[in-house]
């Protein structure tokens, strides 16, 4: 049965083909997610336009898991060759902002752009500036480990009511503790697996923008324990109806300022786009 099954997942050739009765081309092209009517010449025609076209898609999916698996592996290997425990294993993580690494804008560049070769996760800024980003937790993994973990909730895009249905996104990354750099990252959205999603962008701003508060002092360590308050107060879910005309429009900004442009709109601004 195994060794039918591998046999089945292979491409014949032509002549191979040709050989086929009716019954095992119509298995060989369900095999493959092809059509099974028409005459015996239309069967032997499509299914040597099977391997042609590349129209296996089986091949390709498993390749796709192999790979998804391979780098799943990879992620918890540091560039030194420690081996990570995985983030869902640990306990005891710390809620103290002061703990977490350095982390800058160049961090999100060199990532982003130099690293995942995309340019378009460089605006989810407006995620974290919209306050998407909550619960973010630091985990040393050890004292002489040489990378860290960072995970947070992320709301999803298209806020909803309903939390059952509609989580929030969790996502984390592993840096290394010196130097900031992105190691690697994990979103358990749709286009999380790539480690290049907007969650995954929004918590590098939020790291980012804590160093800068840390650095000009607004984050000073006292003996208290430093929660960012901003970090732990997402948005609310549920959206209130309004009038258009008591709408407040915003323009987000990306310089290194965070502050939105606020401009009030009023009755007879918004009535001239009417
Ligand atoms: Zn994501």
């Amino acid at each position: 049965m195994a060794s039918d099954e591998k046999d089945k997942d292979r491409y014949l050739s032509d002549i191979e083909i040709d050989k086929l009765s009716v019954v095992q081309l119509k298995d060989y092209l369900r095999f493959h997610n092809q059509y099974v009517s028409g005459n015996n010449n239309e069967l032997v025609l499509r299914a040597k336009g099977v391997q042609k076209l590349g129209f296996n898609d089986r091949q390709v999916h498993r390749n796709a898991e192999v790979n998804y698996e391979k780098r799943k592996t990879e992620k918890l290997v540091t560039p030194l060759g420690e081996k990570l425990p995985h983030p869902d294993v640990l306990n005891t993580w710390s809620i103290d902002l002061m703990d977490f690494p350095t982390f800058t804008d160049s961090d999100i560049y060199n990532y982003f752009v130099l690293k995942m070769n995309t340019k378009k996760q460089l605006r989810s800024k407006v995620y974290y500036v919209d306050r998407h980003v909550h619960s973010i937790l630091y985990h040393e993994i050890s004292d002489k480990c040489e990378h860290c973990f960072v995970k947070c909730k992320v709301l999803p895009s298209l806020p909803s009511a309903n939390v059952k249905e509609n989580p929030d996104h969790s996502v984390w990354l592993c840096l290394s503790k010196v130097t900031g750099q992105v190691h690697s990252a994990e979103c358990n959205c749709t286009a999380g697996s790539g480690e290049a999603c907007n969650h995954i962008g929004a918590l590098m701003y939020a790291l980012s923008d804590l160093t800068a508060k840390k650095k000009d002092g607004t984050l000073a360590s006292t003996s208290k324990k430093c929660v960012w308050d901003r970090f732990n107060n997402p948005r609310k879910r549920k959206l209130t109806p309004k009038k258009s005309s008591e709408l407040t429009f915003r323009k987000h900004t990306f310089e290194s300022k965070l502050e939105p442009v606020e401009k009030k709109t009023t009755e007879k601004n918004f009535l001239q786009f009417l």
